[in-house]
């Protein structure tokens, strides 16, 4: 029942408001492979958000660039507060093809 809920609201706001809601990441595919998440340390002063998924989903995912450097952060909230993770720090854009498999709901 839940699952359907979750896709009945995805498809529901995708079609209320193009405008209003960013990227939503697809459900993760059979056999994906799991990302090797890690807790966010603070490991530069700025961090640039290239693209993020939207605020309306529970998980939100953002690629993010730092100093020549490029990672994806997972921001988690649920009832017990806010839980914030990163992949590793990818040298350039490597980071862009996990970024677009997390999209499609290969990796996750
Ligand atoms: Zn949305």
């Amino acid at each position: 029942m839940l699952r359907r809920l979750q896709r009945f609201w995805r498809v529901e706001c995708a079609v209320a408001d193009d405008n209003w809601h960013g990227l939503h990441a697809a459900p993760l595919k059979d056999g994906y492979e799991p990302l090797d998440w890690r807790s966010a340390d603070p490991r530069a002063q700025r961090v640039r958000v290239r693209s993020h998924t939207c605020e309306c989903e529970r998980v939100v995912y953002a690629l993010c660039r730092a100093g020549g450097r490029m990672f994806i952060r997972r921001t988690v909230r649920a009832a017990g507060g806010v839980e914030v993770s990163e992949t590793d720090w990818f040298a350039g854009v490597r980071a862009e093809r996990p970024w677009g498999l997390l999209l499609e709901g290969f990796v996750g």
